[in-house]
Parts: structure tokens; sequence; C-alpha cells
């Protein structure tokens, strides 16, 4: 067994693999860059080391710095996590031509699967039945006009070297088929610095279904069943379960059978997942499941098969890498119960899902009887410079209904300040009438995300609670201590004017201001001031940019009206579009930005004043 490993990568994921190393005794290093010398993993981790500055491009994107880290600090093995330099065979031979153990699979293995055209191809001679539709070498525009007609509309282009979403087109007629496969290599060159795509029909009412699998280097494959990963929000997963709801115990032995048989087909070692779309339009049928792709790696969602299987996935890898079999048989292995679980991000929904970064000066998630996994603490900092995720939290119950009740749960007792989070959303996503009844399909965010994102708002009650502990230090209220009857006063919640109603005597300890949380989301509540009322306080209607980044499109004009949720301007950050909105309506008093010009964090761009009335 290895003694010392070193993780190759930061947040929740670092600090999973840190715990798992931990318990079975081995000397865990981690990397950081400048953005992180406080963070968890940092602090968790029995040595650390500092491999460059923030960007991950320029620290835990090279490669060099990683192995040199390892050397200097004597650790035997490297764990990749995900992402970063997960899925980068020349990196997992560098690590082995240092002498080193490389915690995943074989190098051929990650290339075999690294396009997605390549991947398609060695499966389908494996006997795994893949998507249907085009994926040769001819990338001739009228050539491959003439071949999404054949596969019939909707058709989805797909770049080969794509992922996390990016470089896919989903065509609906031959019309637009030209535009749309232009728009899709162009971002493909520009991603992946390869503009070759494939096409494939278009799966309607399309499930996302993915199989854990584990090899070792004995020869042996074995599979941990499978997971549901349908909930998506622009083909990014937000909530995933396991098992998938509505699979037979046939259905599930065809599919998991013909994911050992891709493990198999690329001499696998390790931790894998083998990702399939189901047509569901007829609830899911072993002939109507096909496979998409293989991540070559641990995956994000893993913990839902830890919680049904009781198998620690990392404690595996580790062992693998070692040399050693996998632990358990196939016949060893069985479901038990159900398991889910939500993304928590720093973003927010009211305002395009932008990233939201800064001090989490609140960070409460508490387990109950569940699982996080989280990267960060109350007083860290969420950066912008990495993946927003700042959380899983993980939900394990006897039955689908109870773990989806203890998740929503967990997530309506978090309170997280001042940096907004996806909390809400995803109490609302599991709220769904489809998600409760197990039904959802990877657009169903697409069509009913609207409902989802609505922005929540505190109870009277909770606002009554929050007031009357404030109640002797509000300038505005002049209550007497004494009054016993009910009354409204006006207070600030986020800056905006609201009354609340209060009755008999306010607390002994007065606060200028309060947070309430209340369902997963947290207000501030402060005394109501005259001046920072109607025309809009200064800060009040102040757009800042939430990043750094690049304004690349300017909507309005100094002077021109507005309505509450007009787009503004569009910012590009973190490889993002995001877009500013009017906060409330009212009109464009400054505007300080331009297309094309650089801004940085918090700089205001733009102000919107209320309107007197
Ligand atoms: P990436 O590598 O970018 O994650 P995938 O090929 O895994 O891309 O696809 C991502 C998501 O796109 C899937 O989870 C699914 O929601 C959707 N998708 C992929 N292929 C199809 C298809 N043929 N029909 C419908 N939806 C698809």
């Amino acid at each position: 067994m290895i003694n010392s490993l070193l993780i190759a990568n930061r947040g929740e994921i670092a600090c999973r693999i840190i715990r798992t190393a931990r318990e079975m005794g081995i000397r865990t290093v981690a990397v950081y860059s400048d953005a992180d010398a406080k963070a968890l993993h940092v602090r968790e981790a029995d040595e650390a080391v500092h491999i460059g500055t923030s960007p991950a491009r320029e620290s835990y994107l090279i490669g060099e710095k990683i192995i040199a880290a390892a050397k200097e600090t004597g650790a035997e093995a490297i764990h990749p996590g995900y992402g970063f330099l997960s899925e980068n065979a020349e990196f997992a031979q560098a690590v082995a031509d240092a002498g080193l153990v490389w915690v995943g699979p074989k190098p051929s293995s990650i290339t075999a699967m690294g396009l997605k055209d390549a991947a398609k191809k060695l499966m389908a001679d494996a006997g795994v039945p893949v998507t249907p539709g085009y994926m040769g070498e001819n990338q001739d525009p009228a050539f491959l006009a003439e071949q999404a007609a054949e596969i019939g509309y909707p058709v989805l282009i797909k770049a080969v070297a794509g992922g996390g979403g990016k470089g896919m087109r989903k065509v609906d007629a031959a019309a637009d088929f030209a535009d749309m496969l232009a728009s899709c290599q162009r971002e493909a060159a520009a991603s992946f610095s390869n503009d070759h795509v494939l096409i494939e029909k278009y799966i309607l009412t399309p499930r996302h279904i993915e199989v854990q699998v584990f090899g070792d280097t004995h020869g042996n494959v074995v599979h941990l069943f499978e997971r549901d990963c349908s909930l998506q929000r622009r083909h990014q997963k937000v909530i995933e379960e396991a098992p998938a709801p509505g699979m037979d115990e046939a259905t599930r032995a065809e599919l998991c059978a013909a994911a050992v048989r891709a493990a198999q087909a690329v001499d696998y070692v390790g931790a894998g997942t083998i990702e399939f779309i189901a047509d569901a339009s007829e609830g899911l049928r072993a002939d109507r499941i096909w496979f998409m792709e293989m991540n070559t790696r641990l995956q994000v969602e893993h913990p839902v098969t830890e919680e049904i299987t009781g198998v620690d996935l990392v404690e595996w890898q580790l062992r693998v890498a070692s040399g050693e079999p996998i632990p358990l048989k196939q016949d060893e292995l069985a479901i038990n119960g159900w398991a889910m679980e939500a993304r928590l991000y720093a973003e927010d929904p009211a305002k395009g899902f932008l990233p939201s970064i800064g001090t989490l000066e609140l960070f409460q998630l508490p387990e109950h009887s569940g699982r996080v996994d989280t990267g960060v603490y109350e007083g860290a900092e969420v950066s912008p410079f990495y993946d927003p995720m700042i959380a899983k939290v993980i939900a394990w119950g006897e039955d689908r209904e109870e773990a989806r009740e203890l998740l929503s749960e967990m997530l309506e007792d978090s309170a997280i300040w001042p940096v907004r989070t996806n909390s809400a959303f995803l109490i609302n996503a599991l709220d769904h009438p489809d998600f409760v009844a197990g039904t959802v399909d990877t657009g169903l965010i697409g069509r009913d995300g609207d409902a989802m994102t609505e922005e929540p708002a505190p109870t009277a009650q909770a606002l009554t609670n929050a007031a009357m502990a404030m109640v002797p230090r509000s300038p505005q209220a002049g209550f007497r201590l004494n009054a016993p009857d009910v009354r409204t006063a006006p207070f600030l919640l986020n800056g905006e004017r609201v009354e609340v109603e209060l009755h008999g005597p306010g607390a002994e300890e007065p606060a200028p201001a309060m947070l309430v949380a209340e369902g997963g989301s947290v207000w501030q509540l402060a005394p109501w001031r005259a001046d920072a009322s109607a025309g809009g306080a200064a800060g009040d209607g102040a757009i800042l940019s939430p990043m750094p980044g690049k304004v690349i499109a300017v909507d309005v004009a100094a002077g021109d009206k507005v309505t509450k949720g007009q787009k503004l301007l569009t910012l590009e950050a973190m490889k993002m579009e995001h877009s500013l909105t009017a906060p409330f309506d009212g009109v464009v008093a400054e505007l300080n930005a331009s297309a094309g010009a650089q801004v940085q964090v918090e700089a205001l761009l733009a102000r919107i004043e209320k309107e007197e009335t």
C-alpha cells in the first residue's frame, strides 16, 4: 500500500480524498495557488505546496509543478480528483515516467475514450449500443448536412473533443444546419483546439443514466450499478441519484453488463463511469439506452453510489493503484436504499446564475443524518478563479421519498451569506411534480426553470421575529417597550423598504441589522432610513461588476427607462457570458461601460435610479 499521496486538485474533492487517505493512514500532500492559500484542503492535508498564481492554467494545470511538488515532499502517488489534469493522458504518463503511482487508468485507456467519435466506434465494436448517428472522418459541410437529413431531425452536432456541456448544438431543421455547424466548429476550435464534429440523433424525452465501473490490474471489472443525472441545467448536472427511478432488474442487468464490456474493451483500471442516454418516452427500456461517453476518472456524483453500496470508492482507487485486487466480487455488491445529491453553487439564480463571490460570513450546512462534502468553511473566500460549486449535499433513505425529504430538509436548514447560492432553486427542483414522480428528462429545467428560479421571500412571521429583536434600536420605530398592540413599521430588507408587523415589546438585545434565514435563503433586515428608501440610495441601484471580466455588449444608453429584470449589459468572465439586469423599474442614471472594456471586480458599470412617483 502507498504511504503518501499528493492530491492534484482543490475544493471539495481534494478534501474528500484527504478524508479517506487519512482513515487509511496515508500521509497527504495538498497543492495550492495564491487564491487558495487559506483553503480548506490546505488546512486538512498533512503538508501543502504552493504551485503558482491563482488562474488554474498557472497552477493546477501545470503538470511539471505538481510532479516537482510530489518529488520534493516524497509523495509516492498522485490522485488527480476530477477536472483539471484528471483526464490528461500525457500527465498520467509523465507521473508514471517520474516513478510515481498514478491513481487512475492507464494513459492508453484515457486516450481511447478521449475523443467522442473514436470512443463510439470502439464501443460499437465491443457490442455496446451507441447513439445512432454519423461519427466518421468526412467533415465536409454538405456531406454532414446529408448525414443529418438521413439520421432525421432533430439532430445534435457534437464536437468530438467537447466536454462539460460545451461544443454541442441541437438542430431542429435542415435550414438551420449550416449555421449551427459553423458555430459549433468555431466554439470547438476555440475551446478544444479541434473542430471535428459528429452528428447524433437528438433523443427525445432524454434521460441521462450512467454506470459506475471499476477495474483492477488483475483483470477484474465490476459495476456498482447506475446513477440517474437527468436533472440538468444547460447540459450540466444539478441533482443526481442512485438507483435510477423506474429501472427494472432486467434492464439494469443488461445496461450494467454493457458498461462492464465497455470498460473491458479499454482494459480499464480504477474508477470510471460509462454515460448512457435513454429515450424514456415509454419508460426505461434496454433497447432504447445508448452509450454516450466514458469518463475515465472519479465523478462528482460518486457519493450517491457510495451511499447505496457502502463502498468507499476513493479507498478502492487507492487499493487498486497500489496493486491490490478490487475488494469485492460482483455478487457481493448490492443496492441498499436510495441516495440523492444536490450540487450547491455560489451563484445567483435570480441574476441568470451568475457566480457569486466573496467572504462566507455565514456558512451553515447541517448534515442531519446525511452527508456534506465541502471545500469551504465559515470565513473562507469564494474566489472568481474556479468552479463555483462549494458543496455537495447528499441524503440517503430507505426509499426515494425518504432520501428526497432529507435532502430538502438539509437544504432548507442551510444559511449562507452574503454569497448567494442556488439552495432555494434546488429545493424548488426537488419539489417539482416530475421530480417527485421520478420522471425527469434532461429538458425539465429548460421548460420549467423560471418557476424554480423565482426569488424567494421570507414569511411575515420570520420578518416579525427578526424585527422584534431589533425594535429598541430602530430609529423610526419609537415604540414603547410595554406597548401591547399590533402595529407595522418600515424596515429595509436587502435594501428595499418593507412593512413588518410588530407586536408586544422588543427584545432585550438590540441589533443594528439582522440576518433572516429561512427555507435555505438568507436576507438582511436593517432599520429603515428615510434617505435609503424611494429615489434609490447609492449602492441600491448600483450595477457592479461581480468579477473581473470583459464587457461584450451594452444594451442600454444613459437616460433610458428600464424595467425590472431588463438586460443592461453582458459581461464575459470565467469563460462564460453573464447578463446584468435592472434590479427594479427606473432610469439609467449613470453608464460607465462600453463594449470591449476590461473591468475590475466591483467596478461601477451603471446605476439605475427609481423614478419619483
Ligand atoms: P459532455 O462531454 O459535454 O458532457 P455529453 O456527450 O456527455 O457531453 O452530453 C451532455 C448532455 O447532453 C447529456 O447528459 C444529455 O443531457 C445531452 N445529450 C447528449 N447527447 C444527446 C442526444 N443524442 N440527444 C439528446 N440529448 C443529448
